[in-house]
Parts: C-alpha cells; sequence; structure tokens
C-alpha cells in the first residue's frame, strides 16, 4: 500500500465542520460524517503521496492512517491510479456555478385579480422555469385551472401549488392533467396525510393540518447533494439567489421574506421592464451572501446542502450574522430536541452586530462530555 500510487476522487468533497466532516458523493447524491482527521487526511494525500504521509506520520498515530486510508479506500474516496500516471491528469472539478436563467424561481402569491397573461410574458422573458403559486382561502381554488392554463405552453419544467384547504377537490385530475406539476401541498387540512405518493417524488400531493407560515426551521429532509446546489452554494445564497417573489398585490420583491419592496407588477409597461429591477444591485443584496462568511454556518458541515431563508444581517464589508439561531448547533454536532442539544450562547458562541465569540474551552468541555475523547 505505501509504494502504490493514489488520488482523491475528484467528486467527492470533504467539507469541514467545527466537529466533525461531511463528505459529499455528488454523483451518489449522499453525504456521509467522518471525523475531521479524515479530512485532513484527504487534503494532505490530495498533495503529496501516501508513503510521504506515512512517512512523516508518528508511530502512535500509524494506526489511525492506516484505518483512515482503508476507510476512505473502501468508500471509493480515493483510488488506486498505476505508478506511472501523475495525479495532475485528475484534474479538480469546475466548481463556477453558471445558470442560464436571470430568474430559476418565481414565487406567486396569487389572488383573483392577478394578471396571468403577464406572468407568463414575464416568466418567458426572465427565461424562468419554476413557479410556485400560493393561495389563501378566500381564493376560489377552482380558478386554478384557468392559470395553468395560461402557462401550460411555456416549458415550464416544475410548478409546485400550496393551496388552502377546500373540501370536495379533486388535485389528483390537476396533476393528471399538468405533468409538470412537482407537488400540491395543501395547508389548514383536517388530517396530515399523502394522496398521492411517487417513487421518485415527483407530483407528490399532501395534506397537513397546519397553517401556511413561513419558518427558518432546517431539517435534514430537506437538505440535498447535488452539483448545482453545491456550486452554487460556493459564492451565493441559495435561498435568495436568482429568486422573484410577487405578491397578493403586485409588490415585487426578492422573496416572501424580504422587507424591501421593488416597484408593482401593475405599473411595469412591458415585461422586460422587470430586468432594470431585477439588475439593480439592491434587488441582489443578498444573492451573493453565501455561508462561507456568515457566523455561525460557515463552520458548519451542511453549508453547501442547507437552503437557508434567513436574512443575513451586515456587521462589515466581510462578516455577516443571523439575529435566529438555526436549530441545528454545528459546534456540538446536535439538533435541537435531541438528547445532549444546547443552544449557542450555552455553549459560549455569541454572534451579533457587535461580533463573533468562540469560547472554545467551553465547547470542548461541553464536547467531551457529550462524545467522550
Ligand atoms: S448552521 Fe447554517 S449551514 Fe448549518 S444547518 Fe444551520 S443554517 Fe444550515
Amino acid at each position: 500500500m505505501i509504494n502504490k500510487n493514489y488520488c482523491v476522487t475528484t467528486t467527492c468533497f470533504p467539507i469541514k465542520g467545527f466537529l466533525r466532516t461531511a463528505i459529499y458523493d455528488l454523483p451518489k447524491a449522499t453525504y456521509e460524517f467522518v471525523p475531521n482527521a479524515v479530512h485532513d487526511f484527504l487534503r494532505l494525500l490530495s498533495q503529496k503521496s501516501f508513503s510521504q504521509i506515512y512517512r512523516n506520520t508518528t508511530e502512535e498515530n500509524k494506526t489511525y492512517l492506516s484505518e483512515y486510508f482503508q476507510y476512505c479506500l473502501e468508500k471509493e474516496y480515493i483510488l488506486e491510479i498505476p505508478n506511472e500516471i501523475n495525479k495532475k491528469h485528475f484534474p479538480k472539478l469546475n466548481l463556477n456555478f453558471e445558470f442560464p436563467s436571470i430568474i430559476s424561481n418565481l414565487v406567486i402569491r396569487v389572488n383573483k385579480d392577478l394578471d396571468f397573461e403577464k406572468i407568463k410574458d414575464i416568466l418567458v422573458s426572465l427565461k424562468c422555469f419554476n413557479i410556485q403559486l400560493i393561495t389563501d382561502s378566500t381564493f376560489d381554488i377552482n380558478k386554478i385551472e384557468q392559470y395553468l392554463d395560461v402557462i401550460k405552453d411555456i416549458g415550464l419544467h416544475s410548478i409546485e401549488l400550496i393551496v388552502a384547504y377546500s373540501p370536495g377537490i379533486n388535485y389528483e385530475l390537476l396533476t393528471n392533467k399538468y405533468k409538470n406539476i412537482a407537488f400540491i401541498f395543501i395547508y389548514s387540512a383536517p388530517v396530515n396525510k399523502f394522496i398521492k405518493r411517487h417513487v421518485l417524488g415527483l407530483q407528490q400531493i399532501f395534506t397537513s393540518k397546519n397553517k401556511f407560515e413561513i419558518t427558518h426551521i432546517k431539517s435534514l429532509d430537506f437538505f440535498n447533494v447535488n452539483i448545482t446546489l453545491f456550486t452554487e452554494s460556493q459564492l451565493h445564497n441559495t435561498y435568495f439567489n436568482r429568486k422573484l417573489f410577487i405578491g397578493d398585490k403586485g409588490e415585487i420583491k426578492n422573496s416572501i421574506e424580504s422587507p424591501t419592496e421593488f416597484g408593482n407588477i401593475n405599473n411595469l409597461k412591458q415585461p422586460d421592464d422587470i430586468l432594470k429591477i431585477i439588475n439593480s444591485i439592491e434587488f441582489q443584496k443578498y444573492w451573493f451572501i453565501h455561508k462561507g462568511i456568515i457566523d455561525v454556518c460557515k463552520q458548519c458541515e451542511f453549508r453547501y446542502m442547507c437552503v437557508d431563508n434567513r436574512i443575513p444581517l451586515q456587521r462589515n464589508e466581510k462578516e455577516w450574522y443571523f439575529d435566529t439561531e438555526c436549530n441545528y448547533n454545528p459546534y456540538i454536532a446536535k439538533w435541537r430536541g435531541e438528547k445532549g442539544y444546547k443552544t449557542l450562547s450555552e455553549c459560549g458562541v455569541t454572534s451579533n452586530q457587535e461580533g463573533f465569540k468562540l469560547n472554545r474551552k467551553k465547547i470542548n468541555t461541553i464536547n467531551k462530555e457529550l462524545w467522550g475523547d
């Protein structure tokens, strides 16, 4: 093993968090947790040969090194390559994010007076192929078909419907008629249940007793490992980037959570007028606020798979923070509700307008109690 040649698989990315690393396997769309030492080993192996690393490792650490090596080989995080092949023939994946549309997702709070012909023109003008329609209980859901008919021939990739429960509506007929409906979520329903399931997660219909409300709760169920999200999240905020929201009065915003309005679609003379708004620096204020420059998230192993709808707050030119806490604490690798969970302040972490502070001694003591040495 020592004299053989190995390279690190270029499509697997070990993402180091404060306490542990998640290895993202982009082609397999999976991830798994490993100790941070495995991250450091893989990083070293991408620069040096295994024999060099082995020689420079102390006797007592050689056992760990061999274990990490075997593990990474079994998992195909590293590959044996012929000795005459140089590692440079396995170039790093290009992580530049390029996207063909100015807006990737349009979210609309639908009302009965919405001019859907205008919406259609805007979608075409922006080359936007994904739309989410949100209705409230005052909206006559039977009218949704009229809207869907207007946009049915413009090649949308996905339509998501978030609708208030109203009895006697057959949503399956809707998914049968419009094959690009990705899912229908019916809120304020009498029961929680799946009306239609699909093995690939397409065209699902489910009802929920919950009301429609904006939450910031994260869950592993909503995390995704894929090349688009991974590359986008390197330098972009994956929630706000290329998103457009139109409210029920026609107000134009970056997202439903955004406080700032940028005009009204009812005042647009032609669909292209919206481009002036979207191309403004103010409209794109959050598009580039990626997790790498936000307190706490920058030390979280989920930062390239987590889509976060909290509005970042700016401390100075290079630093951002949140005024609400995520329900995952990366300093102890615990979710709120899990045994042993502690808040950031209980761990000695403060993040606010004044600055970011980390009490490493306190965190280490807590982690020793939680996880041992
Ligand atoms: S700490 Fe940040 S990156 Fe980690 S799960 Fe929470 S929001 Fe996502």
